[in-house]
C-alpha cells in the first residue's frame, strides 16, 4: 500500500467537541449531547481539506449492550453531522490503550498513517491540567505521541488564547538516573530485597546473581526466589533448600513489613547464615512512571491502590529484626531502557 503524507487534527470527544444538553456533567443518554462549541462543524469543514480528522476518546463507562448501543448512535449522529472523513478511536478500558498511554497512536495511527507529519498534526483536549480541569491526560497524550498540544477555547474561538502548560510529575532526571547497580554478593549470605513494586528489585536481583544462577536453576551457587512469581510458602521451601546447601540466596519480594521479613530471617539464622537487606530507595514519581510504562510493554502493572496500601504498611528495615547488614540502594535506570521509556510523560 502506498501511503501518502498526511497531517492528524485529532479530537477528544467530551467537553472538546461536543457536551451534553443543560448544564450536566454527564450525558443522560445517547442523544442528551450538543456541540461543544458553536463552530464545531463549520471549523471542521473548513479544514477537511487539510487533515484527516480523528476522535480518541476515554470511554471507561461504556458497560452493557445499551450504553455501548446509545455511544454508537451518538457517534453515527457526529459524524453525520460533521461530514467529513472521521477515524474514531475508543478506549474502553483502564488499559495501555487509555489515554495518556500511547499505544493507539504507537500500534494503531501510526499503522494506518506512516507518513504522519507529526509537527503539522495537532491533538485538541480540554483535559489540559489547567486549574479546574479534571485531569491532564489530553495534554499529556500529545507530549506521549510528539504532536503540538492546543485546548479547544484555541481551535474553536481564538488561536491566539494562551496555554499555559501545567507542571507534570514526570520524573525529569530520569536520564541523569542511568547507570548499572555496584553490587555483589559477598560470600554465602541470604540477601532479602525491599521496596515497592516497579522499583527496579528485579534489575537488582539479576544484577547480583550475575547470570550465575536464576530460579530456573537452583544447583548452582546463587539463587532468585520470586515471590511475586511464586507463593510465600514455595518460596521459602527453595530458601531452605538453598540454605542446606550453603547455597546464597536472593529474596525477590517486596518484603516491606517485618512480620514479611521474619521468616525469611528466622530459616537464614537457623542454617547460620548472614543475611543482608537491600532497601531499595525509588522516587515516588519513578515508580509511578515504571508502573505504567510496564502496563504499557509488558501489559502488567500493580494498580495503584496496591501501592497506597504498601507504602502506608512500610517498615523501614533494622538490624533489630536480627539482619546482619541493612544497605540502601539507589534507582538506577538501565542502559538498555528503550527510547520510549525516556519521553514518555505518563
Ligand atoms: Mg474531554
Amino acid at each position: 500500500m502506498d501511503h501518502q503524507a498526511v497531517r492528524l487534527a485529532m479530537f477528544d470527544l467530551d467537553w472538546t467537541l461536543i457536551r451534553p444538553q443543560g448544564s450536566r456533567i454527564f450525558p443522560r443518554n445517547g442523544s442528551d449531547w450538543q456541540w461543544a462549541f458553536p463552530n464545531v462543524v463549520e471549523k471542521v469543514r473548513a479544514n477537511a481539506h487539510k487533515y484527516q480528522f480523528v476522535i480518541i476518546t476515554n470511554q471507561k463507562s461504556l458497560k452493557g449492550e445499551s450504553r455501548m448501543r446509545q455511544f454508537r448512535d451518538k457517534m453515527d449522529a457526529v459524524a453525520s453531522a460533521l461530514d467529513v472523513p472521521l477515524l474514531v478511536l475508543v478506549a474502553l478500558e483502564s488499559d495501555r490503550y487509555r489515554k495518556p498511554v500511547p499505544a493507539l497512536w504507537d500500534e494503531h495511527l501510526l499503522k494506518l498513517f506512516p507518513k504522519v507529519e507529526r509537527p503539522a498534526s495537532i491533538y485538541c483536549g480540554d483535559a489540559a491540567g489547567r486549574t479546574g480541569d479534571f485531569s491532564d491526560t489530553d495534554y499529556k497524550f500529545a507530549l506521549n505521541i510528539g504532536v503540538p498540544f492546543r485546548i479547544p477555547e484555541q481551535v474553536f474561538r481564538d488561536r491566539k488564547i494562551v496555554f499555559h502548560p501545567p507542571k507534570i510529575a514526570f520524573p525529569a532526571r530520569l536520564r541523569e538516573l542511568v547507570g548499572t547497580y555496584d553490587l555483589e554478593m559477598s560470600g554465602w549470605e541470604m540477601v532479602l530485597l525491599v521496596g515497592m513494586p516497579a522499583s527496579g528489585k528485579s534489575t537488582i536481583a539479576r544484577s547480583l546473581a550475575a547470570g550465575r544462577c536464576l530460579i530456573d536453576n537452583p544447583a548452582g551457587a546463587v539463587t532468585v526466589c520470586s515471590e511475586e512469581l511464586q507463593t510465600r510458602i514455595w518460596c521459602l521451601q527453595l530458601v531452605e533448600g538453598c540454605l542446606k546447601q550453603r547455597e546464597s540466596v536472593i529474596v525477590d519480594g517486596t518484603n516491606v513489613t517485618i512480620e514479611s521479613r521474619d521468616p525469611y530471617i528466622k530459616l537464614a539464622k537457623r542454617y547460620g547464615c548472614p543475611t543482608r537487606a537491600l532497601v531499595v530507595l525509588t522516587p515516588d514519581e519513578v515508580i509511578r512512571h515504571n508502573n505504567i510504562f510496564r502496563e504499557y510493554m509488558e501489559r502488567k502493572s500493580t494498580p495503584e491502590a496496591a501501592h497506597r496500601i504498601l507504602r502506608g504498611k512500610w517498615q523501614q528495615p533494622s538490624p533489630e529484626e536480627g539482619l546482619d547488614v541493612v544497605q540502601t540502594v539507589p534507582y538506577r535506570v538501565s542502559p538498555d531502557a528503550p527510547p520510549e521509556y525516556f519521553y514518555h510523560y505518563f
